[in-house]
């Protein structure tokens, strides 16, 4: 009888999930996670990340026992770890869903050699990304570096594959598994969680609701409704689509299937948003290092300076005296997700204003976000501090009191994010009569954008 091992990484779902899908078709499956802190190269997980691994695993191994099956946890160097569950299990194939980081594709290649070598069957899945990111290549075969001519690429070939049911029978032998809580992937010294267990629901479930719901509901007038932090005008999906709870296949079919005349230019702009998702990944592909290196290597010579840690405290927790730059940092800290808009904006203010280098943020964030991704995280700061591929133009910086002004008027962002605000008559600018309890201004908008303009400058000069 077949019995295939399914490892599942950052797919945690039982739809539309490849491996899982032709594992059950051939047979018996052993469905694995391992918790692999330590294989060269890997980047450990920031704190809002583990939290979220934690309960989604929880969720995804009661929706296996739901179906007679256990989910197997391990941790250790996958290199070790699978063979042995191969062993124990008595499984004589394996198959996973691709993935794109250099360090886990290096730790995939090694050991598809091995079990290759050793007889075993091994394949692998297209699951996570609608475009394999070395499918779309300008006419020259290099990657594009510039978003709407990779999109229009995209749009130009086959549309993505249909989503794949789930397997409704699942069968396999029992086999060993590690404690869940022993892993410790949740808060240990204080529980910060409270914020995130209020806002979040992690696992398969949850994000067939939320994508069932946006696209019958929030996505009429997307197109104006994302760009104001205070409306529910996204789909928040981020953190599912980062864990791989649900698929881009079927998030792009479900936003096709809902399309309809009143809702086609706000699905067109929201199916773009995964477009961007497709761009960073496609980035990253093809520049490894793009967390910690200027995408556009002229940056390498930017005159960053080192914050006092008061300075990055007063970014870091919402207590530079700008309302929206605090507004979102706060979001962020409790809720473990800002909205774009904002996130735009805070990472100019460290980036230009505080002409603190992109990676202190990338870092900050990577720790905080729920939806902290290995190439949407990076991609964006480097947009932000436009060193990246087609980003903004480092000479565009956004105007905290200006953006507050324009996209919540009203400043019930504001005044939701800091409650030493809620009274305050000059929401956007309350330096004139500052509430008790809350900071004057970190820096002088002006100078701070004069300062900026001016290194730049003589880095276009150099
Ligand atoms: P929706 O508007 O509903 O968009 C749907 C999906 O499209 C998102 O879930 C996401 O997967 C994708 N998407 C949307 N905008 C972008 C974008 N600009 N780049 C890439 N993909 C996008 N997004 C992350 O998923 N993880 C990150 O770590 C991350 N870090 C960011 C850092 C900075 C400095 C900035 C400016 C943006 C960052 N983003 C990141 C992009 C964006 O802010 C979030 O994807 C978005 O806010 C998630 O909310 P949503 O799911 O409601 O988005």
């Amino acid at each position: 009888m077949a019995l295939t091992l399914v490892w599942l990484r950052d797919d945690l779902r039982i739809a539309d999930n490849p491996a899982l899908h032709a594992a059950a078709g051939r047979g018996d499956v052993v469905v694995c996670y391992v918790l692999d802190e330590v294989s060269e190269g890997i980047r450990p997980l920031g704190g809002a990340s583990r939290w979220w691994l934690h309960n989604s695993l929880s969720s995804l191994r009661s929706a296996f026992e739901d179906q007679g099956i256990p989910l197997v946890l391990r941790s250790g160097p996958a290199a070790d770890v699978i063979p042995r569950l191969i062993e124990e299990s008595g499984a004589d194939a394996v198959f996973w869903n691709r993935r794109y980081v250099l360090a886990e594709r290096n730790v995939d290649a090694a050991l598809k050699g091995f079990l290759s070598d050793e007889g075993y069957q091994v394949h692998s899945f297209q699951a996570n990304l609608l475009f394999e990111p070395w499918e779309v290549t300008t006419g020259s075969g290099s990657p594009y570096k510039v978003f709407t001519p990779f999109w229009r690429a995209c749009r130009n070939r086959p549309a993505p594959r249909e989503p794949l049911d789930g397997p409704t029978v699942l069968r396999g032998p029992n086999v060993d598994s590690e404690d869940l809580d022993e892993w410790r992937l949740l808060p240990d010294t204080f529980d910060w969680a409270g914020g995130l267990r209020q806002t979040w629901t992690p696992g398969e479930l949850t994000a067939q609701a939320l994508l069932d719901r946006f696209v019958t509901g929030t996505v009429d007038g997307y197109a104006d409704a994302r760009q104001l932090p205070d409306v529910e005008g996204t789909s928040r999906l981020s953190p599912h689509l980062r864990f791989g709870e649900i698929s881009p296949f079927q998030v792009w079919h479900s936003a096709r299937a809902a399309s309809t005349s009143a809702t086609a230019s706000d699905l067109a702009i929201f199916t773009q948003e995964l477009g961007w998702r497709e761009f960073c990944w496609q980035l990253l592909y093809h520049q490894p290092r793009l967390a910690t290196e200027n995408y556009r290597r002229q940056f390498d010579a930017f005159p960053w300076q080192q914050p006092d840690s008061d300075e990055l405290d007063a970014w870091q927790y919402g207590r530079t005296g700008f309302p929206l730059i605090d507004a979102g940092m706060r979001q962020l800290w409790h809720t473990g997700w800002m909205h774009n808009r904002v996130r735009m904006a805070v990472g100019s203010f460290l980036v230009k204003n505080m002409m603190v280098d992109w990676r202190v943020g990338e870092q900050w964030f990577w720790d905080t976000l729920v939806d902290a991704d290995p190439a949407n995280n990076a991609a964006n700061w480097q947009w932000v501090a436009g060193s990246g591929a087609d980003a903004a133009p480092y000479f565009r910086i956004f105007n905290p009191v200006t953006q507050s002004k324009k996209f919540d008027p009203d400043g019930r962002y504001l005044r939701r994010w800091i409650p030493e605000l809620r009274s305050a008559h000059k929401v956007h600018e309350p330096w004139t009569d500052l509430p008790a309890g809350y900071p004057p201004p970190l820096l002088d908008l002006k100078v701070s954008r004069e300062r900026a303009l001016n290194a730049y400058q003589d880095l276009r000069q150099d």
